[in-house]
């Protein structure tokens, strides 16, 4: 097992994952901004380097600033979490031709899924159900108005190299196809360093369902069942559950085993997510995560099962610690992601905190690196806690859900958790019936059933 780990990463995710290793009784090592210095993250580590200014750019992203922190501190592997590095396939091959372990799968696994189109061809091959669209990158207007004409519309134009829900855009008719098509590929190139977009049908009341598993270095394939995100906004999660309410006993072990047998034919290793839109009893397959999701704790909270701590076993050349058969799914859980940003206009709220207050008590799990007197900063992504509750059933979870977050104070600065008190008291949301665009729609005042 490793001495030392070096985490890659910031904020909630940089403390769950220090919180695995101390439990492995693995040293860590944390990495920071100038901008990060009193962050809790480099509190608790054993170790930490400073590795640059506040832009993620010349920090966060730094590679050769990260593998000089690893190679005098002399960590033994780099955890990257999820965001920044975790998904950069030079990356992984760079660290571990400096002879240190990445922590997720090969880089050439990597590449592959952060390919949009390649890995939509690759899942078809392994033979799940993907989205029906475009099997190569659209070159020209002509080519986008005949496949569109092929699937009918309305279609949506992706970029290849997308991802955080940016690099998409809903074509409706023919006439909207030259200007979408330019936009989108302007966009990409701009945001992503990669131009090219495909299409793909535009599921009009979709849910997001996507399928956590674990691969060790021995080919051994285990499915910790499914989370349901489809509370989006802007094609971002909000809110997630385990499991579905829209999936049955039966439902569950199907796909489950179908993505088991899918990633074992992929000799895919370490964690990994196989994300679907499901519509009309249907799965279509959108995009492989190649690395820890931000909403794993629900699936943590079902299971028992540590998913860090597996992450960090299989990269040390363990087996799987569960087969298939040893999992078990027991009662419910909801994460609520809390930004800091105005519960309304969703603009974003930084500074310092005053007061704060973590719910707890039974089933009750905060992952968060606030505390009162820390200063929230403008120059990264907005999530400052995870709520994440389990009950016994889908109802005790809801009301331990309300009674959590009408705990939870977080002073100085304005957050979602008024958001989040709102959704949990909408009859739709309280009977599972919601699909990707509810949110919105109730948002705007609209919400009706998911049908
Ligand atoms: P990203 O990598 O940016 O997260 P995804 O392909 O995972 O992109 O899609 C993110 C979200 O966008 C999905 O959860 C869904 O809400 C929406 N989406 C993606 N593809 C489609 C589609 N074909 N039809 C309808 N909505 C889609």
């Amino acid at each position: 097992m490793f001495d030392k780990i070096l985490i890659a990463n910031r904020g909630e995710i940089a403390l769950r994952i220090h919180r695995a290793c101390h439990e492995m009784g693995i040293q860590t090592v944390a990495v920071h901004s100038t901008a990060d210095a009193d962050a809790m993250h480099v509190r608790l580590a054993d170790e930490s380097v400073c590795i640059g200014p506040p832009a993620a750019r010349d920090s966060y992203l730094n590679v050769p600033a990260i593998i000089t922190a690893a190679t005098v501190t002399n960590a033994d592997a780099i955890h990257p979490g999820y965001g920044f590095l975790s998904e950069n396939a030079s990356f992984a091959s760079i660290v571990e031709e400096h002879g240190i372990v990445f922590i997720g799968p090969s880089p050439d696994h990597i590449r592959l899924m952060g390919d949009k189109i390649a890995s939509k061809g690759k899942i078809r091959e392994l033979g799940l159900p993907v989205v029906p669209g475009s099997d190569g990158p659209m070159e020209s207007e002509a080519e986008a108005r005949r496949l569109a004409d092929g699937i009918g519309y309305p279609v949506l134009i992706k970029a290849s190299a997308g991802g955080g829900g940016r690099g998409m855009r809903v074509v409706n008719a023919p006439g909207e196809m030259a200007e979408k098509l330019s936009q989108t590929r302007a966009e990409a190139g701009a945001a992503f360093g990669n131009s090219a977009v495909y299409i793909e049908k535009y599921l009009s009341r979709p849910r997001h369902i996507e399928i956590q598993v674990l691969a060790d270095a021995d080919g051994n394939v285990i499915h910790l069942g499914e989370r349901d995100c489809s509370l989006q906004r802007r094609h971002q999660k909000v809110l997630e559950e385990a499991g579905s309410p829209a999936l049955n006993d039966a439902q569950r072990r199907d796909i489950g085993q179908q993505v088991r047998s899918a990633v074992q034919r992929f000799g895919y290793r370490n964690a990994g997510t196989i994300e679907f839109l499901y519509e009309n009893g249907a799965f279509y397959f959108i995009e492989m995560n190649t690395r820890l999701q931000v909403e794993h704790p629900v699936t943590e909270a079902i299971t028992g099962i540590d998913i860090v701590r597996e992450q960090i076993r299989i990269a040390a050349g363990a087996p799987l610690a569960y087969t298939q058969d040893e999992i078990t799914f027991s009662g419910h859980s909801i994460e609520c992601r809390i930004n800091a940003e105005s519960p309304d206009l969703f603009v974003p709220s930084p500074g310092r905190v005053t007061d704060y207050h973590p719910p707890g008590g039974l089933g009750v799990r905060v992952d968060s690196a606030l505390y009162s007197g820390y200063t929230v900063q403008p120059h990264y992504d907005s999530l400052v806690s995870k709520l994440v509750v389990h009950g016994a059933t889908r109802n005790e979870c809801l009301m331990r859900l309300r009674r959590a977050l009408e705990e939870y104070v977080i002073g100085g600065i304005e957050t979602t958790i008024p958001l989040h008190q709102h959704i949990v008291e909408q009859a739709d949301f309280v009977n599972g019936d919601y699909d990707i665009h509810w949110l919105e729609r109730m948002m705007a005042g609209a919400a009706g059933s998911a049908g």
